[in-house]
């Protein structure tokens, strides 16, 4: 579990090269900052990314960085949640600003807090469908960018409005965010 103490030392390491969580990377539903309605009415604001892919499938860091949170947040049937979560901070070496990668719905193993990680190193993988290890959800990826600030706590998968867990401006769209390195001369986007 995560200590902030001991995980929140910045400055985290330089985004200089980064990959996509997943290969291949296949957004599915909900997208980044779409309103997701359930049986009880407005669910809220996704703030990250659902993608494809099958149990057992590597996770990977988008970048180099520093473990800053690694829990197990099973849920239930009825309510789903995260099971394994794995959260990485990251600068980014042309603003300076930290930003962190947050990845979601993973098995047992995942990488510990305070752990420092490569670009492209595993994290985990892909947890098993409707279990406790992925939060009682179909098998899948959720991926988010989050660009601060950081507390120390676990953040949520959704914003709804009166919450006050995150605000929508602190997230942004993770594929655009992996793709803008493309636009820097300096920086690599590899596969
Ligand atoms: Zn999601």
């Amino acid at each position: 579990m995560t200590n902030p103490a001991e995980t929140s030392a910045a400055p985290y390491p330089a985004a200089t090269r980064v990959v996509f969580p997943v290969e291949p990377y296949e957004p599915s539903d909900p997208r980044f900052g779409e309103n997701v309605r359930g049986a009880g009415g407005l669910f809220g604001i996704h703030l990250g990314e659902d993608v494809c892919a099958v149990a057992g499938t590597v996770v990977r860091s988008v970048a180099d960085g520093l473990v800053v949170y690694s829990g197990f947040h099973p849920g239930s049937a009825e309510k789903g949640n995260w099971g394994n979560i794995v959260i990485v901070g990251h600068r980014h070496p042309v603003s300076g600003a930290d930003f962190f990668s947050l990845y979601g719905h993973l098995g047992p193993g995942a990488k510990p807090a305070g752990d420092l990680v490569a670009v492209g190193e595993p994290l985990g993988a892909v947890g098993a469908a409707y279990t406790a290890e992925n939060g009682w959800w179909e098998a899948h990826l959720h991926f988010a960018i989050y660009t601060g600030p950081w507390t120390g706590s676990v953040l949520p998968g959704y914003f709804r409005e009166g919450s006050d867990r995150t605000r929508p401006e602190h997230w942004t769209d993770p594929s655009a965010f992996i793709r803008s390195f493309l636009a820097e001369p300096y920086l690599t986007v590899v596969s």
